[in-house]
């Protein structure tokens, strides 16, 4: 695609789409990568697949209204962006955080696209949530909100339709309301929700599997330059799922974490985070649902308030584990700066493009998210199938397959950025590699 094209159609798409930043940078940063491509494959152009993959196949906006403990009336806004089913239903998360907006879970359903198509699962993209704040809300609250959004979204979807799951603010106690709200509303107990307790339908290893799958990839990506996590000390972002199941794989394979984070600040623990310290954590976290700066108090360790821990001497590998834009270009300057050898997003797009840039420019390995953080969605599609069948396997048979997954979607990547000329290049092997998979399935399904 001539450079002019490009800029073109990414002046056509900001139009189109004013003051959907994220969206913009999601966009722009697929479109830049599989540019060599289009010499290839000129089809693509002429069916306008870049033109279709950017527009959702249907949004759903919906008022949530609910009354909160004092019996006040709540009015929330409620999404579901339906963005492409080329490859298979519509597939990613619901996300129930202040931020939440039209931009936001467009550029989080145009990534979940891609990344599915990575996993080697028949999933399509998608990506859902609200503006409610979950925080200081009580247990009732929280139940009373879940079913009024479900009151809506069940009639849009579906086991073969719209399976969603979780994603920041919608843990396991939200899947579970939001589930049996769909139940009594559908008169149906089918797999319309994945990340489901591991009583009624879940699979063994989903809530892990995010943060696992990230450090499986991150494993791969120094294997691939002969070395391994074992002995690396680790800087971790966030304190949520992803972070907390992200620290528990490190340490199974040997290596060592030294920070965690929340939107207050973050605590660089020098003695790493073991075992006992981080199901603390967990406790904290999931049932108490309080601030990391206790950690700090717990053990006796620094507290960074409003700080990020990007700067942290000492460490060879960072995991961004938090949420968007959490790493600019002058962490990614104290990354380089301090030697640090494999950047893998945990988070969805949470390096800003000139941290990214910089960060590959400078010889630092870098794991973008749609590969990297795969590995929760892809067990999502193994709960899908474990429900399809009427059947559950068992926490190593479904970690095994994690594994599996994982390692073939950075050998894709691998190959796929070898093929255009650029082996260490993960994001041009990421975006080709699942742009040409839901590109081809748009052209064989017509234009439609
Ligand atoms: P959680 O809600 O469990 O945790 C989110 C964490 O990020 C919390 O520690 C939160 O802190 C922190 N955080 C939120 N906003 C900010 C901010 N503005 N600055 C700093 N920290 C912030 O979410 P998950 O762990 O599930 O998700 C984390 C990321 O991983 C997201 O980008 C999500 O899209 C992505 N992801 C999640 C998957 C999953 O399976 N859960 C799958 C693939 C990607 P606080 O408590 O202060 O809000």
């Amino acid at each position: 695609m001539p450079q002019q094209t490009m800029d073109r159609f990414m002046e056509h798409v900001v139009a189109k789409t004013a003051s959907q930043y994220e969206f913009h940078q999601a966009v722009r940063e697929v479109i830049e990568s599989v540019w060599p491509v289009f010499d290839e494959y000129p089809e693509y152009l002429e069916a306008r697949i870049p033109h279709r993959m950017v527009e959702a196949e249907r949004i759903i906006i919906f008022r949530v209204p609910w009354i909160d403990d004092s019996g006040t009336v709540q009015v929330n806004r409620g999404f579901r962006v339906e963005m492409n089913s080329a490859i298979g239903p519509y597939k990613g998360g619901l996300r129930f955080h202040p931020s939440v907006n039209l931009g936001i879970l467009k550029f989080l359903a145009f990534e979940q696209v891609f990344k599915n198509a990575l996993t080697t699962l028949p999933m399509g993209g998608g990506k859902g949530g609200s503006d409610f704040d979950p925080k200081g809300r009580t247990d009732h609250e929280i139940m009373r909100f879940s079913q009024a959004f479900m009151s809506e979204l069940y009639r849009h979807i579906g086991p073969h339709t719209d399976i969603p799951a979780g994603d920041i603010g919608v843990g396991a106690r939200e899947i579970g309301y939001l589930f049996g709200q769909y139940k009594k509303l559908a008169n149906e107990f089918t797999g319309i929700l994945t990340g489901k307790g591991i009583d009624w339908g879940g699979s063994l290893i989903r809530p892990e599997s995010t943060g696992y799958g990230t450090v499986y990839f991150t494993e791969e990506m120094l294997r691939a330059k002969g070395d391994s996590i074992h002995n690396k000390t680790v800087i971790v972002s966030g304190s949520g799922n992803v972070a907390q199941y992200a620290v528990e794989n490190v340490n199974r394979l040997g290596g060592k974490v030294v920070s965690l984070s929340d939107s207050s600040g973050y605590v660089h623990d020098p003695a790493g985070i073991d075992a006992e310290k981080l199901s603390w954590v967990k406790d904290l976290k999931n049932t108490r649902r309080g601030r990391i700066s206790e950690y700090a108090e717990q053990y006796d360790v620094d507290y960074f308030p409003g700080g990020r821990p990007w700067g942290i001497e000492g460490a060879h590998v960072a995991l961004p584990c938090a949420t968007q834009n959490e790493l600019d270009a002058d962490d990614a300057k104290r990354i380089v700066a301090n030697g640090v050898l494999v950047v893998a997003e945990g988070a969805n797009m949470p390096t800003e493009p000139d941290a990214v840039r910089l960060l590959m420019e400078n010889g630092v390995l870098f794991g973008p998210g749609k590969a990297a953080n795969a590995g929760g969605v892809a067990t999502s599609g193994l709960e899908m199938a474990q429900n399809a069948g009427f059947t559950s396997w068992t926490r190593d048979e479904v970690d095994a397959k994690l594994l599996g997954i994982m390692t073939e979607i950075h050998r894709t990547c691998r190959d796929t950025a070898e093929e255009f000329g650029a082996p260490d290049n993960y994001v041009m092997g990421a975006n080709i590699a699942a742009f040409r998979k839901v590109a081809r399935a748009m052209l064989d399904q017509g234009v439609v």
